[in-house]
């Protein structure tokens, strides 16, 4: 095989892990998105928590112009926030004291100072109806912990445990608790219709808690004839004790560790991420590590060393995708961080020793046909497997299955398949037009493309899986090629 250079990409050599990375203020423009997208991200995430749609819009047209200018695509996530719970708004910040007592008010009535206890509004009136006497309450990420005393028809009377200062609008954690707020709230059901007016490829809904939230959404976006995939995050205790039902109902799961790191006691979170990924491998289905990875690069030009430990941990887990979020929603090093997280990729897969997935259920001959595929192509050298696909089945399989060395080259004629598979673990998609009733030309078509970008070489092996046509028939097939 060749350098694995892409002409569009300039110097960027192949790599199986994909980089998402968060829009937002410090990356919105066509300049910054442009950088990023040389750099090698894969995925761009819109975090719905901050953004309003006249934002997403403009955030959208920027990436998309910036892929025009590049000559390279990325996919685009949706990030829906699901159930959360947040205080309201304050004209000044409150410095909560520890062994204060404090209430969280219910309704726009409730007074907001009864005998001198200070107070602020929440968005969810049936709080009362889901927490109890002795339950924490986490505000701010977890900077601000409370026990509750006694909860009331107006309030939920609390006593500072751990103080801080309360600014307005702040996140509400309650480890432990199951909160009964909708799966879909009506925000979200309206920022999911404006991402399906606007081509959102994935779905991300925060809060996930089973099976049926996903097949809430499911529902709601394919009544509105998007065939957009549904990524599960996994942020509290109810998901991880539903976990297996949460990968089998959605189309991918992310390690979401900025809430879960708060609502799990902190010191179970990398097992917990280490038994997510291993559970999404064997059902096959891609999975990200998310949030974190490169916090100090907010407002430092290099990475820690903790950090860099993180990323490889990650990476030697076979996890599909590794994210940034403040990083390059308000970092001052968005460029610097995706070449740090490339960087760690190169190394790390070119020195990491594995498997192919060996749990992975294959029930049908064709998938089996797939694993054959990619024993073959490994045995070579300087082999690459290259796939034609429409609804992107094949492709997913093959990465589900790891190939220990072989590059996936993936060809489709469908955009959002083509779009889809910008996510997966070694997946390097291409979109090209079929020739139904010339295969063969098709195949040639694919050679040509990898060749004039410098995927592959001439004389490389290849191991080609496509539908052939024997008469009227169509055969699945693998074919062992050498590039002409
Ligand atoms: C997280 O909590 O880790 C996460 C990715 O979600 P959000 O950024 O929406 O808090």
């Amino acid at each position: 095989m060749g350098s694995g250079k892409d002409a569009f990409m300039n110097t960027l050599p192949y790599r199986q892990t994909k980089i998402i990375f968060t829009i937002g203020p410090a990356t919105n423009n066509v300049e910054m998105l442009s950088k990023l997208l040389r750099k090698g991200v894969d995925v761009c995430r819109l975090n719905m928590a901050h953004a309003d749609h006249e934002w997403t819009r403009t955030a959208i047209e920027n990436v998309r112009e910036a892929c025009r200018v590049v000559g390279r695509k990325v996919a685009l996530m949706m990030d829906v926030k699901g159930p959360e719970i947040r205080t309201g708004p304050l004209d000044e910040p409150m410095e909560l004291e520890r062994d204060e007592t404090f209430d969280f008010l219910l309704t726009p009535e409730a007074p907001a100072v009864t005998t001198g206890i200070r107070a602020v509004r929440v968005n969810y009136p049936s709080l009362k109806n889901d927490v109890g006497e002795g339950d924490t309450i986490l505000v701010d990420s977890g900077l601000m912990r409370l026990r509750v005393e006694k909860v009331m028809e107006d309030r939920i009377r609390c006593s500072v445990r751990i103080g801080g200062q309360l600014g307005s609008r702040r996140h509400i954690n309650l480890p432990g608790v199951h909160v009964n707020l909708p799966a879909l709230t009506m925000k979200d059901r309206a920022d999911v219709e404006c991402g399906i007016e606007l081509g959102i490829d994935f779905f991300a809904l925060s809060f996930v808690r089973s099976g049926d939230d996903l097949d809430i959404l499911r529902r709601f976006i394919e009544e509105r004839g998007s065939k957009a995939q549904i990524i599960a995050k996994i942020e509290d205790q109810s998901a991880i004790s539903n976990l297996d039902e949460i990968i089998q109902a959605s189309d991918g799961l992310m390690v979401a560790r900025g809430d879960l790191g708060i609502e799990i006691p902190f010191e179970t979170l990398p097992l917990v991420q280490h038994r997510a990924v291993r559970a999404c491998q064997r059902m096959g289905k891609p999975v990200i590590v998310a949030t974190h990875m490169l916090e100090s690069m907010i407002s430092n030009p290099l990475p820690t060393r903790a950090e860099i430990t993180d990323i490889s941990n990650a990476i030697l887990e076979q996890a599909d995708c590794i994210m940034l979020s403040g990083e390059t929603t308000v970092g001052k090093y968005p460029e610097e961080c995706v070449e740090v997280m490339n960087r760690v990729i190169f190394s790390v897969e070119s020195q990491s020793e594995r498997t192919i997935n060996t749990e992975l259920p294959l029930k049908t001959p064709k998938s089996l046909l797939l694993r054959s595929a990619v024993t073959l192509s490994d045995e070579l050298p300087h082999s690459s497997i290259i796939v034609f696909t429409r609804s992107g089945f094949l492709a997913r399989t093959l990465s589900a299955l790891r190939p220990l060395k072989s590059p996936i080259f993936a060809f489709t004629d469908v955009e959002p398949v083509f779009q889809n598979l910008l996510l997966y673990w070694g997946v390097e998609p291409f979109l090209m037009d079929f020739k139904d009733e010339d295969p063969e030309q098709t195949i040639q078509d694919a050679f040509a493309r990898l060749r004039s970008r410098g995927w592959v070489e001439s004389r490389n092996h290849a191991v080609v899986i496509s539908n052939v046509l024997a008469g009227s028939k169509v055969i699945d097939t693998i074919q062992y090629r050498t590039i002409p």
